[in-house]
């Protein structure tokens, strides 16, 4: 007999009644007759802080849905299936013909599991997990786990990055062939451009994978990024620090991305992650590495890298907008910062009555910066009086630089300087393609978009 509290678990209000009412409840085999039509499935547990007013059935096909109580007319027990949700751990085989892999876990939903008992996302890694769900991993690689943290990647900052770097520098000395790190979707591009001016020159592949969908869930892109990317980390020649991700909507293949080029660009899409100002280094998928590019940085045998993990944090990214009040920039200035990066307008433009609090922000010493929001294209400031008076007040222009690039950039520079000349100087060489000579006319549609003619080409080349 399962107790009442158990067959409920989760439920409140209207919905908790409406299990008691036809006598079923959580991991009940359900019938479900309701005015919006039949649906068959298994009543799962609800999270503490859900609604009242649904049950949640996982279908047949494997995905959840919500069904409002107030349609429901009948529900009928047909059995009980209690779900097993913990992944099978398994020895990860070694095999001293394989390139050794270390996999840095730091969070997100690649690292995580829904529990059904709370309805929360709760981190789920550890190498027997990994190669239990997995297990395809182990004919590519040796695989060490190491999990850092297990934070969503809102979470992670100049601690975790330096952690981050610093563990990355010790698995180069130790001999790996390659790192992956299983990093949130949300903030990987930010880690990505931060960990490529951190850690410099390395001799190995740094792949940083994530994934849209949890693993449990039928449309989970989890496995196939992380295979993807640890074949980039053990069989790619490019040694800097990318994200593999999706490339299209469906799983054809995955895309490697240049960190400091690359942003999340959709909020659920599998395929969120594109390469902005350019084309993606190369193609993957479990079988092959396409490569679109030769300007990458090779893979060495050598163990020599530079660490530098320098950062300040009193530095923000200031989104303009039309009627931006200069009283912003004054109460940066007095909260102590020591750099802004600004997304201006267009060509890299503010409005006319934030130009005395820049001004007055240059002589107290802040460094400014110039990005654009358009994300494709440069800042160019010659074009228009008024970029030339903003030049005019202190303000610098980042080139093709992504503002949160810049941003992460000023930050590691900042740590290291705050002599205005060494900044700019810091600011604008560029360590890897943060700053590029041109943009190609179409790098935004080719090998990453949608359209008809796009899939067409990948086609051919594909052949
Ligand atoms: N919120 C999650 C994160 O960035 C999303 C993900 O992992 O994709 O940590």
């Amino acid at each position: 007999m399962i107790a009442s509290n158990e067959r409920t678990k989760g439920y409140r209000g209207e919905a908790k009644d409406a299990l008691v009412k036809f006598d079923v409840g959580v991991w009940s085999d359900v019938q479900i007759e309701s005015t919006t039509g039949e649906f068959r499935g298994i009543i799962l547990p609800r999270s503490e802080t859900a609604d009242d007013k649904h049950i949640v059935l996982k279908l047949a096909s494997g995905y959840n849905i919500g069904i409002a109580t107030d349609v429901i007319t009948n529900m009928k027990e047909l059995g009980r299936r209690e779900a097993h949700y913990k992944i099978p751990e398994k020895e990860f085989p070694t095999d001293d013909g394989k390139p050794n892999i270390v996999l840095f876990g730091t969070g997100g939903t690649i690292a995580s599991r829904l529990d059904y008992r709370t309805g929360a996302v709760i981190p789920a890694f550890s190498p027997g997990e990994l190669y239990g769900s997995v297990p395809e991993l182990a004919d590519i690689c040796n695989l060490k786990t190491e999990k850092l943290f297990g934070v969503f990647s809102e979470n992670m900052g100049p601690t975790q990055y330096i952690k981050l770097a610093e563990e990355i520098g010790r698995a180069i000395e130790e001999g790996y062939d390659g790192v992956v790190i299983g990093h949130g979707t949300d903030t990987m591009h930010h880690t990505a451009a931060i960990l490529s001016f951190m850690v410099q020159d390395s001799p190995i592949p740094i792949v940083m994978v994530g994934s849209q969908r949890s693993s449990d869930r039928p449309s989970s892109d989890a496995a196939l990024n992380l295979i993807n990317a640890v074949k980039a980390a053990a069989e790619g020649d490019i040694a800097e620090v990318i994200v593999c991700m999706f490339g299209p909507t469906s799983d054809q293949y995955g895309l490697l991305h240049r960190g400091t080029r690359v942003r999340k660009m959709h909020s659920s899409y599998r395929s969120t992650f594109r390469t902005i100002g350019d084309v993606p280094l190369a193609m993957i998928d479990p079988k092959k590495i396409t490569y679109l590019r030769q300007d990458y940085k090779q893979r060495r045998n050598d163990r020599n890298a530079t660490i530098n993990t320098s950062f300040e944090e009193k530095v923000t990214i200031l989104y303009y907008y039309p009627n931006m009040m200069p009283d912003i920039i004054d109460a940066l200035v007095e909260k102590g910062y020591r750099g802004i990066v600004i997304a201006g307008t267009g060509l890299g433009h503010v409005n006319k009555p934030m130009y005395p609090a820049l001004e007055r922000a240059a002589k107290a010493g802040v460094h400014i910066y110039m990005t654009v929001q358009t994300l494709w294209g440069y800042v160019q400031m010659y074009v228009y009086e008024t970029g030339r008076e903003i030049m005019g007040l202190g303000v610098v222009p980042a080139a093709n630089m992504l503002p949160e690039v810049a941003y992460v950039k000023l930050c590691w520079a900042l740590g290291q300087s705050n002599d205005p000349e060494e900044v700019k100087r810091l600011m604008l060489t560029p360590i890897n393609g943060e700053t590029t000579e041109r943009e190609p006319y179409n790098g935004y549609l080719i090998y990453q978009g949608e359209i008809p003619e796009v899939q067409d080409f990948i086609r051919q080349i594909k052949r």
